[in-house]
């Protein structure tokens, strides 16, 4: 298991799914976390679940696709938990928003938390970075059936494919720059992982299935699974690793 004693980490969208799992599990592994989300009882609740383990944990209310409160809300963190090592810029929409608010807040939001918090690392001493990207950051995604229909140019997935190789660009080209400024970067990409974000598939069995098959090893992940990654890219087991995009997906890109 990575350690994290002593380690201080930033976790947004920490309030459901992949982010609550995240912040549960660097809490486990010994750091004190910064648990951010849009929506401050959530945050506050996730914080609450990481003090009733026994870990230490402060909520914090923050829109990633706000630059300045992003800058801000890192700034905090170290006066919130007494230190910042560790930055995990994982907040994120679905598709089906549209071009604007799903680059607001899974490319932008992700952008000013990668430059914001490489710098702010730097200047104290070093630390990591890990930016929650997709299979869709690798690969564009594919739809449930062959229609004749005209697809919805708009419908988001465009968006959020692009959104998410976007943070891979990002990832790489951080985990260059500050390569020799004690600064790791690195990206996970997940499969289809069981959370609120897919509810609108998942609750139709027919959806569930059809997201299932596309997985080689034939299910979802969990968000267990993907905090379990994080970890290991945010501790110093990963100490050689920087600029990767490392799928958590089952086996999806493998294909
Ligand atoms: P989720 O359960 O919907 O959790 C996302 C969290 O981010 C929510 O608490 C949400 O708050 C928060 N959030 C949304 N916009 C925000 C903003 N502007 N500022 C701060 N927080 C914000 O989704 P998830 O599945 O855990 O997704 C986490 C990350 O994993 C996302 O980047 C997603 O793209 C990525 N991912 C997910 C999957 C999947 O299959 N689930 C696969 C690959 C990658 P509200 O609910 O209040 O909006």
């Amino acid at each position: 298991m990575p350690d994290l004693s002593g380690r201080h980490a930033f976790v947004t969208g920490a309030g459901s799914g992949i982010g609550r799992a995240i912040s549960l599990r660097l809490a486990v592994d010994g750091a004190a976390v910064v648990c951010a989300d849009l929506d401050p009882a959530r945050a506050e609740h996730v914080a609450a679940e990481v003090a009733e383990r026994g870990g230490r944990a402060e909520p914090l209310a923050l829109d990633v696709s706000e630059r300045d409160a992003v800058r801000d809300a890192l700034q905090r963190s170290v006066d919130l938990i007494g230190g910042l090592d560790v930055v995990v810029n994982n907040a994120g929409v679905g598709g089906g928003l549209g071009w604007d608010r799903t680059t607001a807040v899974n490319l932008d939001g992700v952008y000013y938390g990668t430059s914001y918090g490489a710098d702010l690392l730097a200047r104290r001493g070093g630390g990591a970075i890990v930016n929650m990207a997709s299979i869709a950051g690798l690969q564009g995604l594919v739809g449930s059936a062959a229609t004749e229909e005209l697809p919805d140019p708009d419908s988001g997935a465009g968006a959020y494919v692009a959104a998410k190789h976007g943070v891979v660009g990002i990832t790489k080209q951080f985990a260059l720059s500050y390569a020799r400024h004690g600064v790791r970067v690195n990206a996970v990409c997940p499969g289809y992982i069981d959370t609120p974000m897919i509810e609108g598939i998942t609750s139709v069995d027919a959806g569930r299935r059809f997201l299932e098959s596309l997985h080689p090893m034939g299910r979802l992940g969990r968000p267990e699974e993907i905090a379990a990654a994080v970890a290991f890219l945010a501790s110093d087991d990963a100490a050689f690793v920087t600029g990767v995009a490392f799928p958590v997906d089952g086996g999806y890109s493998a294909r």
